[in-house]
Order: structure tokens, then sequence, then C-alpha cells
């Protein structure tokens, strides 16, 4: 089992040959215990309103000049037959912290898409309450995704801020995770790569998390500066980061010491965290998310899949709203129609000599993987 002090050794590592090894090794574990299959999982970018504040979101309550918007029903349903019809096994309900969208909304929304089609169902729409996400879960929802972000408490303080209308108290989402474990849902977790303030330390600590909680779906990118945030628009002033942008109150939004050893949100700091995430919790579903696509391209997606991922999340929602789910700048595929995002999706599969997933993909246990099917 590879130890902690090991993971900060490979977090530090900067020669190409060693990392050659890291990537291997990774890749190796990869195959062997979830196999050559690459689940699809239908994006939904249901709704960019949100009640937060996080301070490095571009969908935060504070951006005024984004335009809002929430999908119909009807377009939910019409994204879910184009995840059926092009094979994927799961659609991911994602959204800003909506309310619009309550208890009854999505659960009526979980059962007509269950319904129709044979789907899994994963969501992502941030911190709600537990009783919603029982109710979710009876309706036949099957995953729930919430990244912790950072395990650093403080710095995860600071980028979280609470006032009464950004919703209050931001919650311990250690401890909404094994709620929503106990409540029967295969969990999701995730950190960004390259937090102003985050340290390798800290990227190390995150990594035995995710063993720790022994997660089953871990998404990972890189941090990517929105110019209209306040962790998008900093200075630095001495030993600090100072946000430009002010906060109600009138002071800097965000100040917080720059890390002695910074983690730097490169793709290939990405990549060692898929690597090394993959050998400490070795079935998880992980994904070569938008964020490194956005970075380094198709290249970028690949070097994902061959150096740990084995999941993608092609985007689904409809083109004419997906500019405007602008989480950060020039997030990929926000002209795309679906057709196109999924064709680029079935080539990056193949340039690599892996096979789309069938099924849901769940997270495997034991000796479950998918053999490529013979033609
Ligand atoms: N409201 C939901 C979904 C948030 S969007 C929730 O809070 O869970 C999904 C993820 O996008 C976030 O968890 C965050 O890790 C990532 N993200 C947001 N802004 C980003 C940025 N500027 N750069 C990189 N990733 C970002």
């Amino acid at each position: 089992m590879i130890t902690f002090e090991e993971i900060l050794y490979w977090l530090r590592e900067k020669s190409p040959e060693r990392l050659n090894e890291l990537w291997r090794w990774a890749d190796r574990t990869r195959q062997e215990q979830v196999g050559d299959a690459i689940h699809l999982r239908g994006l939904v970018e249901l709704s960019n309103h949100c009640r937060r504040n996080c301070l490095y979101c571009g969908i935060r309550a504070s951006h005024k000049t984004v335009s809002r918007y929430r999908l119909t029903l009807e377009e939910v349903l019409e994204c879910a037959k184009k995840a059926a019809d092009f094979h994927y096994g799961t659609l991911v309900i994602q959204a800003g912290e909506d309310l619009k969208f309550d208890e009854a909304f999505i659960t009526e929304m979980i059962r007509e898409i269950k319904a129709r089609y044979p789907l899994a169902i994963t969501l992502s729409l941030g911190e709600r309450s537990e009783s919603e996400w029982i109710r979710w879960h009876e309706a036949g929802a099957n995953r729930y995704l919430l990244r912790f972000e950072t395990s650093n408490n403080l710095l995860f303080r600071a980028i979280h801020p609470v006032s009464p209308d950004s919703g209050g108290r931001f919650g311990d989402r250690i401890a909404m995770l094994k709620t929503l474990r106990e409540i029967g849902y295969e969990i999701g977790s995730g950190v960004m790569i390259g937090i102003p303030g985050q340290s390798v330390t800290d990227l190390a600590c995150d990594i035995d998390l995710f063993r720790q909680l022994d997660l089953d779906m871990i998404g990972c990118g890189p941090f990517l500066p929105h110019p209209e945030t306040p962790l998008g628009n900093l200075r630095q002033d001495g030993n600090e980061w100072v946000s430009r942008i002010l906060d109600q109150n009138g002071l800097p939004a965000f100040r917080f010491p720059v890390a002695e050893e910074p983690v730097t949100g490169t793709n290939e700091m990405t990549f060692k965290v898929y690597a090394l995430t993959r050998l400490v919790c070795p079935q998880a579903n992980i994904p070569s998310t938008t964020a490194v696509v956005t970075l380094g391209g198709k290249e970028g997606r690949q070097n994902g899949l061959c150096r740990g991922a084995n999941v993608i999340m092609p985007n689904l929602t409809p083109t004419k709203y997906r500019a405007l789910y602008e989480i950060y700048p020039d997030k990929s595929a926000s002209f795309e129609s679906a057709e196109e995002t999924h064709q680029k999706a079935l080539e990056n599969i193949r340039a690599i000599g892996r096979f789309p997933g069938s099924g849901p993909g769940g997270r495997v246990r034991g000796d479950q993987k998918e053999e490529m099917p013979k033609i």
C-alpha cells in the first residue's frame, strides 16, 4: 500500500523518466482493477442559479452579469433520451445550489427519467437537506457527487464564505458524504488542484482522505481562475494572497497566506493526482475531467485516461445554455452539440485502444471488470 510519504514524494517528483514509472504503475493498476472499459456519463447542467458565493466559481450568486437559466423537465428528458441513444449508462445532473428546483421537482424528474430509460442517475446539486437526499434516493437516484474541494479546513472556510443571503453555514462535507453513503448512494468527491494557498502537503492529505473515505468516485481538476471571481483576481502582498474584489463589508474577499510549497494547477500535477488516486482507491471510478481538456485539449483527456482515469463525462446540455454554465472561463465543449461532444469522446477512446463500457458502470468490487467485446 502506498504510504503518505510516498504520495508526497510523487507530488514533488519532476523527472519525466521517474514520472513515467508513476504513469505506468497507475495505468497497470487501473487495467487490473477496473479493466479497459471507459464509462461514459452524460452530463446535464440543470441550472446556473446559485445561492452560494464560492470564491472560485463563475456562477456564484454575486456574479451579476451572467445570464441565468433553468432547464425544463422536457429539456432534461431530451438529454436523457440522447444519453440512452448514445448507450451511456449514467446521467449526471449538476447545478448550482438552486432551491427553485425543490424536493418535489427533482423527485419527479428522477421518476420520469427512470420510467423511460435504463440509466443510473448521479446527482451533483450541492449541499441539500438530508430529507431531500432520502426522497431522491427513494425515487431512484443512485449516486451523489459532492467535492470537499480541499481537506485544509482553513482554506475551505476562506473560499466558502458564509452569509445569510448565500444560504447560511457551509456544512461539514465529510459528514455529509458519510450521510449520503448511509442513505444508500454511491458517493463521489474530489478537489481542485492549484487553489491559491494550497500546499503540496494539503494535496497529499486530500489524496489520503480519498482513501479513508473509500470513495466510489473521485473527480479532480485544475483550479482555473475566473477573472470575475475573488479567487481569479488576486495580488500578492508580502506573504499573502489578497483579492482585488471586495466582500459586502468592503474588505478583500480573500486574504490567505501564500503556501510555502504551493501547488501549481497544471495538467501534470492533475495527472499525478489521478495516478495516486488510482493507487489509493484502486476500484474507484475516476473521470478525466472537462478541466483537463480545457487546459490540454484531447491530449489532456487521453493522458488522464492513461494515467489512472477510466471515465469520461460528455456534456449533453443544450448548446444554448452551455456557455452560461461558466464555472470557469473557456470551458471545453461550450459551443458543440451533444452529437459532436459524443463523437469526440468515442474518438478519444478509440485513439488509446480502449472501449466504451456497457451498463451503469457502478463501482466494481472484487473481480467484476468488463472485458473488451469480441467482434
Ligand atoms: N453546486 C454543485 C456543483 C458545483 S460545479 C456543488 O457545489 O457541488 C462542480 C465543481 O466544479 C465544483 O465542485 C468545483 O470543484 C469545480 N469548479 C468550480 N469552479 C471552478 C474553477 N474556477 N476552476 C476549476 N474548477 C472549478
